[in-house]
């Protein structure tokens, strides 16, 4: 089984999303289930509605999941698998206050050494603390990996010191927590953000205590770094997918784009089911990604393009595929949705008359609108009405007649767009 694993304390970060898109792909190459683990273990971070929140972005996204689990409904077992550990001397309470390990790492610090917890402190203030937390044996040899994207990964024994597995309120840590619901769900391959690279010795620690034999494959993914090459931080817009929704990029955009960061795909612009037949995890790059919003946008006009009419009408909010067939013309100035409906909301805006030429102009297409319909049906005849009754041609005549007619001094040839607007001209001509 493959797993996707959000923690509900935030918005969904678009490294998440990737993280779910290649655990999706390789769930459905390899016909193998796609579990969805909401890791709930940080009370004190957890936001409510999170949850749903991801899930129907996952559901936007087509990541369909075959099972959904909370982790803290499995707690219980968590904690019945630490006294395990501790029957068998592989885990350990530990008594040490949080001032004593400060007064420890302060130690380290002023030594120039590298904080390590020391397991003979364990019942250090075992009469002033009478909630202890249990912690895991550190490692006694050292621990590697193969990950599909990085290759070997090695870590000392050294770095893993005995680390806590459930905490003084009884919840287990995230890499306790992690490890055991992989087993329990019987995960065969790991793939996340790097970020949790040094997490995973510990979790193969905490299993290989537990006597588990299974080989959990793993990919860690590079991170995504911003425009200034730093690690995307919430701080970036751009790292929420909330957020890239919101300015009307497509889900299908997001996902080729998510799949083409640090990778060649097969063609520029493709759908998460062309992706099945030809993604390969290993074709990705090792080295930190940019994200690119440029791209992005490509991207994201290519899909809009791609959409039919109806689908352009429906995004738009609209019934009348005039509005859809409008959008596809302005995507020649357009990348997004917002951006398509900044550019119809002008069309429809008040405007204002800001010469003799186009109040003449404007006051021609009024009567014409009242009185001789049968002129306006086609912009060829609009505009030999136009150049008979107000005897202007040229820019003097097209300027102004583009203003009124889209609210903009430049855009697509009138002559394009002019049969969708052609019913629309009363709204359209509104200069209070
Ligand atoms: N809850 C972790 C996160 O959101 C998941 C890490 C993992 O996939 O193991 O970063």
């Amino acid at each position: 089984m493959l797993r996707f694993a959000p923690s509900p304390t935030g918005d969904l970060h678009i490294g998440n999303l990737r993280a779910a898109i290649l655990n999706y792909i390789i769930a459905k190459q390899t016909n193998d289930e796609f579990l969805i683990r909401i890791e709930d273990t940080d009370n004190t971070r957890n936001i409510n509605g999170k949850d749903k929140e991801i899930l129907s972005i996952l559901n936007l996204f087509g990541l369909l999941w075959d099972k959904l689990v909370y982790q803290s409904d499995n707690f219980k077992q968590h904690n019945i698998i630490a006294n395990e550990l501790i029957k068998k001397g592989k885990a350990f309470y530990c008594y040490c206050t949080k001032e004593f390990l400060a007064l420890k790492k302060a130690e380290a610090i002023k030594n120039g050494k590298a904080f390590r917890y020391d397991d003979s402190w364990a019942l250090q203030c075992k009469d002033t603390n009478p909630n202890p937390v249990i912690r895991l044996k550190g490692a006694n040899c050292d621990i590697s990996f193969f990950d599909e994207i990085k290759g070997e990964c090695k870590f000392s024994k050294n770095e893993i010191d005995s680390f806590v597995i459930i905490r003084e309120d009884g919840i287990p840590t995230y890499n306790f927590a992690c490890s055991i619901d992989d087993m329990i769900y019987d995960i065969s391959y790991i793939i996340r953000g790097e970020d949790h690279t040094s997490n995973t010795p510990k979790q193969i620690l905490i299993r290989d205590s537990l006597g588990y034999l299974k080989e959990i494959k793993y990919a860690h993914l590079p991170i995504i770094l911003n425009k200034d090459g730093k690690k995307m931080s919430k701080r970036d817009n751009e790292s929420s997918v909330s957020w890239l929704l919101s300015q009307g990029f497509l889900p299908q955009a997001i996902i080729n784009y998510l799949l083409s960061m640090g990778n060649k795909p097969k063609q520029e612009i493709f759908n998460l089911k062309d992706a099945l037949t030809w993604f390969d995890i290993k074709t990705l790059s090792k080295s930190p990604v940019k994200f690119d919003i440029n791209q992005l946008r490509h991207i994201n006009r290519e899909h809009l393009k791609a959409l039919n009419l109806k689908d352009m009408t429906n995004l738009l909010e609209s019934s009348d595929l005039s509005i859809g067939a409008l959008a596809k013309i302005y995507l020649e100035e357009a990348s997004t949705l917002n951006e398509l409906r900044d550019k119809i909301a002008l069309i429809f805006s008040k405007k204002d008359i800001t010469s003799n030429d186009m109040k003449l102009i404007y006051d021609t297409l009024i009567k014409l609108i009242d009185e001789d319909s049968e002129s306006l049906e086609d912009f060829n005849s609009l505009k030999a009405k136009l150049i008979e009754l107000t005897k202007l041609n040229g820019k003097a005549l097209f300027h102004p007649l583009r203003y009124l007619l889209t609210g903009a001094n430049n855009g697509p040839l009138l002559n394009d767009i002019y049969i969708y607007l052609r019913f629309y001209l009363k709204e359209i001509l509104r200069s209070e």
